[in-house]
């Protein structure tokens, strides 16, 4: 259940409520907000006269819900603004990995080149083999963070465990907790400590429940900037990588308030497919696209089969931006 209590209760107040009910306080300007398990359906009748208002849920997901309010949440990274009645859909485009300085220079520059704002590149990858390249580390968000000065672009990169989480959230203009690390709970508070804005990918093997209530994680530490993103996942076909969920997509915008990104690229594993599943995940007026584009896929660290090369980018917007249109969405 989430309670509103009245602002003029007083914080020692507050925090013996919360023990009382074993909620979680989130203090905001209006209000203070408890939330306790979703099996309390009733405000306890000696909090009747301190509470503004109170929301009962069926489950788990409580302040993610489109009954707690139906309005998709409006996040703001540095002015690109998704969510709430902005009808953006914010490209998010760049290479799997960053891999040189000169690689994620010609990447940012495509950005530019194309008015894209927000570019991603992984510095701590979450590798299946140990043997693989596992990413620049700090010398990536380093370069990152140089990107973003010299071109003016949004950076996004993820976090692979707690070992580098605040150096992340440091650098990142958004964070991106990938689909092997969002059942990570030392990630989850921490990000729910930040108000950074959070990008939340599902595992591949995770319930839509068990997916919204890892971004509950995150909320109800106090940061609202959640934002969630389908990237595929794992069914009984072996002929693509994985299976783009546009269905439980359509679940998440029903039910939830959080913005959605898809992630066709990870979905898919071939290039040839990504471009055509792009278009769809556009109709359907989504907040977000994550697109990995590389200058030449062909040498790429990691995820090389999936990446788009420059020009496929370049064709793909001028077919997105009609379709965007088309649902009422402009991208961004
Ligand atoms: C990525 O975005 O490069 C990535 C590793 O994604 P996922 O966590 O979805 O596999
Ligand atoms: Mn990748």
């Amino acid at each position: 259940m989430i309670i509103h209590l009245k602002n003029s209760v007083a914080d020692a107040e507050v925090e013996k409520i919360a023990q009382e009910l074993d909620a979680f306080v989130v203090k905001k300007p209006e209000h203070h907000v408890l939330i306790t398990p979703s099996a309390l359906q009733e405000v306890p009748s000696r909090y009747e006269s301190i509470t503004e208002e109170s929301f009962a849920f069926s489950s788990d997901i409580q302040l993610a819900s489109a009954d707690y309010f139906s309005e998709t949440r409006e996040i703001d990274i540095n002015g690109v603004k998704i969510g709430g009645t902005n009808n953006n859909t914010m490209v998010i485009a760049g290479p799997c990995s960053v891999e040189s300085e000169e690689q994620i220079t010609q990447s940012a520059e495509l950005m530019v080149e194309q008015g894209i704002k927000t570019l991603r590149a992984g510095c701590y990858k979450p590798r299946t083999s140990p043997y693989s390249f596992q990413g620049m580390g700090i010398e990536g968000l380093k370069l990152l963070d140089k990107m973003r000065s010299k071109y003016g672009v949004n950076i996004i990169t993820e976090v692979r465990d707690t070992t580098h989480v605040d150096e992340v959230i440091e650098y990142a203009d958004i964070v991106q907790i990938g689909a092997k690390a969002m059942y990570d709970q030392g990630i989850l508070r921490t990000c729910g400590k930040s108000n950074k804005p959070i990008l939340l990918k599902r595992g591949f093997g995770t319930t839509l429940q068990e997916f919204v209530q890892a971004a509950e994680f995150i909320l109800s530490g106090g940061n609202d900037n959640v934002i969630l993103c389908e990237r595929g996942i794992r069914t009984f076909e072996t002929k693509t990588r994985f299976t783009l969920d546009l269905c439980g997509v359509a679940y998440l915008k029903e039910y939830t308030n959080l913005p959605i990104i898809l992630d066709p690229s990870h979905a898919m594993g071939y290039r040839y497919g990504v471009p055509d599943l792009a278009r769809a995940c556009t109709a359907m007026g989504i907040e977000g696209l994550l697109i990995e584009v590389h200058p030449d896929p062909s040498v790429a660290k990691s995820d090389a089969a999936q990446q788009l090369d420059h020009d496929m980018f370049r064709d793909l917007l001028k077919t997105l931006r009609p379709i965007a249109e088309a649902v009422g969405h402009k991208i961004v």
